[in-house]
């Protein structure tokens, strides 16, 4: 889109003539409106635990402190706070670094199933803590990825985590890998509440939530799937997700194989 255009006669010459001087600035207005979006959402989100905190210690300040159940209470939740504070901020650091290249990646062959039977091992407890079937299926095969160990662990971690956060008690995740030619496809599936279908696109934005309360409720960020869209990208895979509202969510993540 043309905003501005701009008439000169052409200095020092007898030349009748004109220059005119063109300037695209939609994609700078573009840029400049998700800098703003994005310093509003990340001061509301660092706001929200902040406001929170600050309310308890007050009532606390003002006598509550003499009741020893409401006192543990609120320092619990003080400590609750501070973790999510804590949490969002380790997260955006983690994605500043992606984004701008920052970490230091080590591209190499990494070797999958040890990887995904590392992070499924790692859930569980947590599993089980909420009666969830962590269903486990690796080929018989060995497969490598070209990536970075330590950013497919995130990616299963993030992705595991968000299956098991959103499945209801006595459900079930199920995790699996396959090759297929020179990509691999990796895929947690759970039968938790699904995902509407027009937000299912969203869900790798920075900050977008399905249910804001429900998950700021289960202490998330909104930032796991950006992450896990990030890093997908500098491996130059594909990530993406099918759901059927009500009966649960399918997420995919396609990398390629290591030669
Ligand atoms: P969060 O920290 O909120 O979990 P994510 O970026 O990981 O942030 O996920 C973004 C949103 O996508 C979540 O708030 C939730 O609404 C939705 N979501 C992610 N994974 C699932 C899932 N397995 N089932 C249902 N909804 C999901």
């Amino acid at each position: 889109k043309i905003l501005a255009a701009q008439v000169t006669p052409l200095p020092g010459s007898e030349d009748v003539g004109a220059v005119i001087v063109l300037h695209d600035n939609s994609e700078l207005r573009r840029l400049e409106t998700i800098r703003q979006e994005f310093i509003a959402n990340v001061s509301h989100e660092l706001k929200t635990p902040l406001s929170s905190m600050m309310a308890y210690a007050e009532t606390l300040q003002r006598g509550a402190l003499d009741d020893s159940e409401i006192r543990d209470s609120f320092l619990a939740r003080i400590m609750e706070q501070g973790e999510r504070l804590n949490n969002l901020i380790q997260d955006m650091l983690r994605l500043a670094r992606i984004e701008t290249a920052q970490q230091p990646f080590e591209i190499e062959p990494v070797d999958v199933g040890a990887v995904l039977g590392q992070c499924v091992h790692d859930y569980h407890t947590q599993a089980e803590a909420k009666s969830i079937e962590l269903v486990y299926e690796p080929p018989a095969d060995k497969t490598y990825a070209s990536a970075d160990e330590e950013g497919l662990r995130v990616i299963c971690n993030n992705l595991i985590d968000n299956a098991l956060k959103y499945t209801p008690d006595g459900g079930r995740v199920e995790v699996r890998w396959r090759r297929d030619n020179d990509t691999v496809l990796l895929e947690v599936k759970d039968n938790g509440p699904g995902i509407p279908r027009g937000d299912a696109a969203r869900v790798f934005e920075r900050f977008y939530r399905v249910d804001k309360a429900r998950s700021r409720e289960l202490g998330s960020t909104g930032l796991g799937l950006s992450i896990v869209k990030h890093l997908v990208q500098s491996f130059s895979g594909a990530v993406g997700v099918e759901s059927q509202p009500g009966h649960g969510s399918r997420f995919w993540v396609e990398l390629p194989t290591a030669r």
